[in-house]
């Protein structure tokens, strides 16, 4: 069944092809995906809608091109631009939902942020090494990622999660994350509130319930966060 709302991919790395794949095989109309980078050849062996051919070409451009041959009925608008926070309420208009697979903790907070504000749903992930994440935060949040991780790490912390993943793992999250944006948007039971953790050494998965933080920056009470500042997210290239 087809579901004719647009769905925003932040990210055409290994997790955004994972979850580009999942989308259009569960029936999504119109995926709108948003990355900066160009295809390496060193990460084809996990981002599997590029090809060895697209070395060089933008990764939206090659994985818009790569999808609309496999799934024709899906129309792919490809953005080569940054998610940043002066276009991130741009390109989340018209859009029913956030996938975040991005790469970097200040795209994940700007995700969470830009998607909290703008009262649309966010499917977050994230993977390093062996192991990975998932979170959909429901329109408004509470809680949302920020409740569970505060704050943005200092700017000495490096870019991302310390390891890099081992090479199916962000394919396996990627599918998790285009099912769940699916499940979500068709009314399903969302696993909301919930931290799923994946860990390919023990092949386990297990959900952690998440209470939303009274004192969240964004989604809380008395929130602080009431706009986007672009001082306050700087952006990294790259995705996994
Ligand atoms: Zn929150």
């Amino acid at each position: 069944m087809i579901l004719e709302e647009s769905v925003l991919l932040v990210g055409a790395g290994g997790l955004g092809c994972g979850a580009a794949l999942a989308l259009a095989a569960a029936g999504l109309r119109h995926l709108v995906v948003v990355d900066d980078d160009v295809v390496e050849e060193s990460n084809l062996h996990r981002q599997v809608l590029h090809k060895n051919a697209a070395v060089g070409m933008p990764k939206a451009q090659s994985l818009a091109a790569t999808l609309a041959q496999r799934y024709p009925s899906v129309e792919v608008t490809q953005m080569q631009t940054r998610f940043d926070a002066t276009s991130a309420a741009r390109l989340l208009q018209g859009c029913a939902a956030l996938v975040d697979a991005s790469d970097n903790f200040r795209t994940k907070f700007l995700c969470n942020d830009a998607a909290v504000l703008a009262r649309i749903p966010l499917v977050h992930a994230a993977v390093a090494g062996l192991r990975g994440q998932l979170l959909t935060v429901a329109a408004g949040g509470r809680p949302c990622y920020r409740c569970l991780f505060e704050d943005l790490p200092p700017p000495d912390a490096g870019v991302g999660p310390p390891a890099g993943p081992l090479g199916p793992v962000p394919g396996v999250l990627g599918a998790l994350q285009g099912t769940e944006a699916m499940r979500f948007l068709r009314g399903a039971p969302a696993f909301v509130g919930r931290l799923l953790q994946y860990d390919a050494a023990s092949l386990s998965m297990r959900l952690v319930r998440l209470r939303p933080n009274p004192h969240c920056a964004v989604c809380g009470t008395r929130p602080t966060i009431l706009g986007l500042d672009p001082s306050a997210y700087s952006m990294q290239r790259s995705s996994p």
